[in-house]
């Protein structure tokens, strides 16, 4: 999740301690900040039933009416709720199908609550009538997410039934008037991208404080309407469009929340806005979202997900993976399960991530967004995001060597400097061994090294010989040449193979230069031509020779 209000509108919102590890205006007694992202204990979606009186075309589990399976016992979900609880697990989100049509959803939020686990309920909110809206408030559930998806004929061919839309605004009517905090949850596509204006009038209309914008994930029924999924270019305009309307809300003096869930590239696109805005909050936001480290710590890490028959998945898009079920195992079991393949590597994504997300100047703040739309999509897990709008250029692939910036370098830009700079392994294929070392392929460690040589981050990599145990002299020699004969000059002093380096000082002498040779003859012969080529007087040149090696260890640390 992307919260615009807090990150582009510097508004405090509920959720901020968990989301950025900041206080928060909903924080309750007692509640610890985690200290890391890595180290939080996952917001559970639960999707309690698989039947649903709507039949939504994007709905990732495929429910709708009479479809109902074996769906876990009251008593098996109380007993993984009190698993839930002991492991940490900060929030449990009811979702389904529509959780309001399984007969104990009641009875468990009831005792989840009991257990001090915050409650959300994830509904259509058609089924919401006044005294449905009061139990949920004396049961202390802490957030109603209700799904719209335009503005009505709009919503209810979303939603597959007519009159969804008046049902559902009369559920948030119903919810406000109880006292109980409710939100929209809304999924862009072709059908409503227009209509943003449109839906923040009716947001304003109705008081609606909370509204998440969902990307569309090709997950379930959403597959079937991938081909709605908004263009790159669409995604930018949405972006701009609900950027510019949460600014005004704020300048209006309203109190938003506004966010946008399942893509990163939206943190990136928005701090990159701020940064051409010349917004002084940049750095903050920076903060903000390298904490959280979008998809790095999000599905298999902050986020987990049951289904209707106790299956375990990394999120709610992953049904098509079981990291197994609550008829077997605990959660808390299956989630810290060392040897499960794909929440290990969920884990650590950073080593796995390929292509352009692997090069990406962005990676520490995205974490490469969503991988199971990769996994759906590429059938990779660990292929790029195709939902990331973001040019090269602006990812940093394509940048100039001298326009690096902080943030052009990642951690995975550190580890490779460090790597090369200390204990560079003495083999035939020393980047084989660092790659090994880095948990990287080969290829990829050879396109960041490159890419960092192209911007100038490493000048050269090569190897330093002591060359008195060769049996050759060195010496260190310095001119002094006219300004105007200084590129003449360095041309015909790195004409000797000899000169290992030369360089420009601000001083009378101003070329400096080293010679390493066989002999001492040699080195006067260079040093005769040099001056011979220059027309330098001997007063012109300095020989300084080697007496004594001094070594500094100029390792620099690349973290600061
Ligand atoms: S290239 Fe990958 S890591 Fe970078 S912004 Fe796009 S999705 Fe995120």
């Amino acid at each position: 999740m992307i919260n615009i209000s807090k990150l582009y509108c510097d508004q405090i919102t509920p959720g901020d301690w968990l989301r950025y590890g900041r206080k928060d205006c909903g924080e309750r007694p007692g509640e610890v900040i985690p200290q890391t992202a890595s180290s939080r204990r996952p917001i559970v979606v639960w999707n309690i039933t698989r039947t649903c009186n709507l039949r939504c075309v994007h709905c990732y589990n495929d429910s709708g009416i009479g479809k109902s399976s074996s769906e876990i016992t009251t008593e098996k979900a109380k007993a993984a709720i009190d698993d839930l609880s002991a492991f940490g697990v900060p929030s449990i989100l009811f979702s389904g199908g529509e959780p309001l049509m399984r007969h104990d959803l009641f009875e468990l939020i009831g005792h989840a609550v009991g257990k001090g686990v915050r409650t959300v309920i994830s509904t259509n909110g058609t089924l919401i009538a006044e005294d449905t809206a009061k139990q949920i408030k004396q049961l202390g559930v802490s957030y109603v997410g209700i799904s719209l998806d335009g503005i009505g004929p709009i919503n209810d061919r979303f939603r597959g039934i007519t009159g969804a839309f008046e049902r559902a605004v009369q559920g948030i009517r119903n919810c406000q008037r109880a006292g109980v905090r409710v939100g929209l949850r809304l999924t862009l596509t072709q059908r409503n991208v227009q209509d943003i204006d449109g839906l923040f009038e009716f947001f304003g209309a109705e008081g609606i404080e909370r509204v998440c914008f969902y990307h569309l994930v090709p997950s379930g029924r959403g597959a079937a309407i991938a081909n709605e999924d908004l263009t790159h270019a669409q995604t930018r305009e949405a972006l701009d469009r609900i950027l510019a309307k949460a600014r005004l809300l704020k300048q209006s003096g309203r109190k938003t929340d506004i966010l946008t869930v399942d893509n990163h590239v939206d943190g990136v696109y928005l701090y990159r806005k701020l940064l051409a805005e010349g917004s002084p909050r940049a750095q903050e936001v920076w903060d903000l979202l390298t904490w959280n480290g979008g998809g790095l710590y999000s599905s298999g890490v902050g986020i987990g997900c049951i289904d209707y028959n106790g299956r375990v998945h990394p999120d709610q898009f992953w049904w098509h993976y079981d990291l197994g079920s609550l008829h077997d195992r605990l959660f808390s079991e299956i989630w810290t399960d060392p040897a499960e393949p794909l929440l290990q590597g969920l884990r650590d994504r950073r080593s796995r991530i390929k292509g352009r997300c692997r090069l990406c100047r962005y990676f520490d703040a995205c974490g490469g967004s969503l991988r199971v739309r990769a996994d759906v999509l590429l059938h990779d897990p660990w292929a790029p995001d195709p939902a990331c709008y973001l040019s090269d250029e602006e990812i940093g692939m394509t940048e100039s060597p001298s326009s690096g910036s902080r943030s052009a370098m990642d951690d995975l830009d550190h580890q490779v400097l460090e790597a090369l700079q200390y204990d560079f392994p003495l083999s035939e294929r020393p980047y084989e061994v660092l790659a090994q070392r880095l948990s990287l392929d080969t290829d990829v460690l050879w396109q960041r090294v490159e890419r960092l040589l192209e911007q100038g981050v490493i000048r050269r990599l090569g190897a330093s010989i002591d060359s008195r145990k060769l049996g050759f002299c060195g010496t260190l020699v310095a001119v002094r040449v006219r300004p105007d004969m200084v590129e003449r000059a360095a041309g015909v002093i790195d004409r000797h193979p000899e000169v290992t380096h030369s360089y420009l000082r601000d001083h009378e002498f101003n070329i400096w230069f080293t010679i390493v040779a066989p002999d001492s003859s040699r080195i006067e012969k260079i040093l005769h031509d040099v001056c011979r080529e220059l027309s330098l007087e001997p007063s012109d040149i300095l020989n300084l020779p080697m007496k004594r090696m001094f070594k500094l260890d100029a390792r620099f640390n690349v973290r600061l």
